[in-house]
């Protein structure tokens, strides 16, 4: 009755049905013993052929005796562990004993019904005249190992207990309806409930009610049929999966809102029906906060915190769509600071990094909270407005933002005042998605920036042909400066103190044969970029000192001829030093009466080079002017290691200085200064009386723009100055 152990094949005509013989007392004894024994009781010969059984055999294998005498004992092991039996059988022959079989291991006999029965075994040896026989006592396991296997169940459930004691997460169990039936140490911790304030209680307690109603929203327009806000809405899924797994907010009894990552398991009853949720959940505050700290590096500019480009694209997008349905305009600004790079690489990056957050706080502060101030890395800006009813209207609030970039910022030792570029496109005037009007804006900013400082453009769709035209403009330009068609106007610029011009200012015209007069804001840079302002410069300041001795010579007294020099051929010393001692010698002006006007930009570009330069200037008898003062690059302090003779103070002050205090302060303080270091002061851009009056009033010592004249050709020179002394006469000083 085993699956063990070697054979010895078994002739099957030595098989006999005989009892081991003996005295038939002897027989009759063993018969009665066996009998009486409490468990089944087998003898098989020595091949294995039942000679006898007890009446608790036939009990346990369901067989009369008379079917089991004279059968081999195979018959009783289940047919899988026959043919081992066999061999099991031959060893124990061959060496028998007295053990036991299938002690602690799974052994089954085979009933005459088919069923298994698991048993144990104690297998004796009979050596007898007529031969060995075995003798088996067979007992019935299936209670021991039936109450074994509870007490394993037992131990598993205690087990359990203890591991769902000492999760990490909180476990409730709850009925169909929600109803907390048992929870978990974890459970307790999670939600700061006790065990005796949930059980009983329903387990939406610990919910959020908005977040119920929205996921019960969420349900209804799935299905199509209304989903309410209870129960139901945490242990249905969409896809009603039996576990359903989702990130939820639970409120604590303190009121504290914990995010938990939530798994439902529906519990089955025998008939497999539902009677109850596990309510499985863990706090996943950190890894939520590890998203929304990764989420908002990936959408956000890390120096100053503003939006990047990212999610300016999404916001952008959105606004889109918003203004679709409204059928509202979005504009989008793009801000570049002018001469960043310079303060950067000059004053170094931590500078650079204040001044990035100071405009960033700045913009910040002047927009409406439904607008998006973004940076899109270096000293680009943009500002997204929605809800825009036109142009028109963002004239107010582009100023403001021009003029808080602009109002001087201290940072450490250096106080600088910076100045954008601004460029704006209009959804849907000028484009229709994100993309577009990102780089549309760019254009119309690059316009911005090439057409002067301070300065601001709304897109036009001619600025897209930019490229072509400007190679165009360059060949034009370069045909135009070698016929000598280039033209230089003269705008008289007045002294505030007596009322008299007392110079000029050359400005190169240009008149094209196919556009028409086309402005040097224009032409000049592309002069600069395409190498021909050298020669262009060249020619200007000729005509120019021509023009000026000419006049001086015919007014019969001296005024000064001021000519605009670029960074281009300021940077080319020699040539530019060459250029002007020719031109003074040529035309016989003389050096006093020339003055030549440079930006701040190109001081600060090669400082110790510059004011080399500036005492040659300097050293030849012409004085040297700095132009569009203000807008360039740190504040006033520079202005003290420079041998300058003038400041230019920026038409852009001057403009806003009836509407702005700022600005007026600005020139109050230039003004101061330039005395203090002894400098004159022009004010350009004068455009009104009150201008003028106020400039007058500040020391101011010299004035140039419209309100008097604007530039005219030489031979109208003669001319307009005796008019604009007499204009000035008649509305009298000051
Ligand atoms: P800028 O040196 O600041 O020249 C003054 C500009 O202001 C001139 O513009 C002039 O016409 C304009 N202006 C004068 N009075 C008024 C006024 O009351 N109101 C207003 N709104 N504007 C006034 P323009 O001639 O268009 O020149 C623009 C710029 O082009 C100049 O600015 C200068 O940077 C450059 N530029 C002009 N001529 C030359 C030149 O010969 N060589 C170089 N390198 N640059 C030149
Ligand atoms: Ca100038
Ligand atoms: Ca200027």
């Amino acid at each position: 009755m085993h699956e063990q152990a070697a054979t010895s094949a078994i002739p099957a005509d030595t098989i006999t049905a005989a009892p081991p013989s003996g005295t038939s007392a002897d027989e009759e004894r063993l018969r009665l013993v066996v009998e009486a024994a409490p468990s089944a009781m087998i003898m098989v010969n020595e091949h294995g052929v039942i000679v006898l059984v007890n009446s608790e055999c036939e009990r346990l294998f369901g067989y009369g005796r008379a079917e089991l005498l004279g059968q081999p004992i195979e018959m009783l092991i289940p047919q899988r562990f026959r043919a081992h039996h066999e061999r099991y059988r031959g060893a124990f022959l061959a060496s028998p004993d007295t053990r036991a079989m299938g002690a602690g291991r799974e052994l089954f006999g085979r009933r005459k019904d088919g069923d298994e029965v698991p048993i144990e075994i104690g297998l004796n040896p009979l050596r007898t005249d007529e031969g060995l026989f075995v003798l088996a006592s067979v007992i019935d396991i299936t209670e021991r190992l039936n109450a074994e296997r509870m007490a394993r169940v037992a131990q598993a459930n205690t087990l359990r207990l203890s591991i769902l004691d000492s999760l990490p997460f909180s476990i409730i169990a709850t009925d169909t309806d929600g109803l907390i039936l048992a929870v978990n140490p974890a459970a307790e911790r999670l939600t700061g409930y006790s065990k005796q304030e949930l059980i009983g209680r329903s387990s939406l307690i610990m919910h959020k009610v908005e977040e119920l109603e929205k996921r019960a929203a969420e349900l209804t327009q799935e299905s199509g049929h209304l989903v309410p806000a209870n129960f139901q809405v945490i242990v249905t899924s969409g896809s009603h999966n039996p576990v359903d797994e989702g990130e939820w907010t639970y409120v604590r009894k303190d009121g504290e809102q914990v995010p938990v990552n939530l798994a439902i398991t529906a519990l089955r009853d025998q008939a497999g029906q539902v009677n109850g949720f596990l309510k499985v959940a863990y706090d996943i505050t950190l890894r939520k906060r590890a998203e929304a700290y990764i989420q908002h590096l990936a959408h956000h500019d890390s120096l100053t915190g503003l939006p990047n480009r990212t999610l300016l694209l999404d916001r952008l997008q959105m606004a889109i769509r918003l203004a679709q349905r409204h059928g509202a305009r979005i504009a989008v600004l793009m801000i570049d600071l002018d001469q960043f790079k310079r303060i950067n690489d000059s004053l170094g990056h931590l500078v650079g990094d204040q001044l990035l957050l100071t405009v960033a706080k700045r913009l910040e502060a002047r927009v409406r909270k439904i607008d998006t101030v973004a940076r899109l890395g270096g000293d680009e800006f943009i500002v997204l407005l929605t809800e825009v009813v036109d142009c028109e209207s963002l004239v107010p609030l582009i100023g403001a933002l021009t003029r808080t970039i602009t109002t001087p910022m201290l940072l450490g030792e250096h106080e600088l005042v910076i100045t954008p570029s601004i460029g704006g496109c209009l959804y849907p005037d000028d484009g229709e998605d994100p993309i577009t009007l990102l780089k549309n804006a760019d254009v119309a900013m690059y316009y911005a920036k090439m057409t002067g400082r301070s300065n601001f453009k709304w897109f036009t769709q001619l600025m897209l042909r930019e490229p072509e035209e400007k190679l165009a403009l360059s060949t034009a330009l370069r045909r135009a400066i070698a016929r000598n068609e280039l033209d230089v106007h003269f705008q008289p610029v007045v002294s505030l103190k007596n009322g008299r011009v007392v110079g000029v200012e050359a400005l190169v015209r240009w008149s094209s044969d196919t556009d028409g007069p086309i402005p040097p804001d224009r032409f000049v840079p592309i002069a600069e970029e395409s190498g021909l302002i050298a020669e262009l410069g060249e020619r200007v300041l000729r005509t120019a000192c021509f023009h000026g001795a000419a006049v001086n010579r015919r007014l019969g007294r001296e005024l000064f001829v001021a000519v605009n020099v670029s960074p281009r051929q300021f940077h080319h010393h020699n040539n530019l030093i060459d250029t002007v001692k020719r031109a003074l010698k040529d035309s016989g002006l003389k050096p006093e009466y020339l003055e030549l006007e440079i930006t701040e930009g190109v001081l600060m570009e090669n400082p110790e080079g510059a004011i080399d330069m500036l005492r040659t200037i300097r050293e030849m008898g012409a004085a040297v002017v700095v132009d569009d003062f203000g807008t360039g690059y740190s504040s006033l302090s520079y202005l003290t290691r420079f041998p300058v003779d003038k400041i230019k103070i920026d038409r852009s002050f001057v403009r806003d200085l009836d509407i702005d205090a700022a600005d007026a302060a600005v020139i109050n303080a230039i003004i101061a200064m330039a005395h203090g270091l002894n400098i004159r002061a022009v004010a350009e851009g004068v455009e009104t009386q009150q201008q003028r009056r106020y400039l007058y009033g500040r020391g101011c010592d010299q004035a140039q723009g419209f309100l008097y004249s604007p530039g005219v050709p030489a031979d109208e020179l003669l001319a307009t100055i005796p008019q604009i002394e007499a204009m000035i006469g008649e509305s009298a000083q000051p």
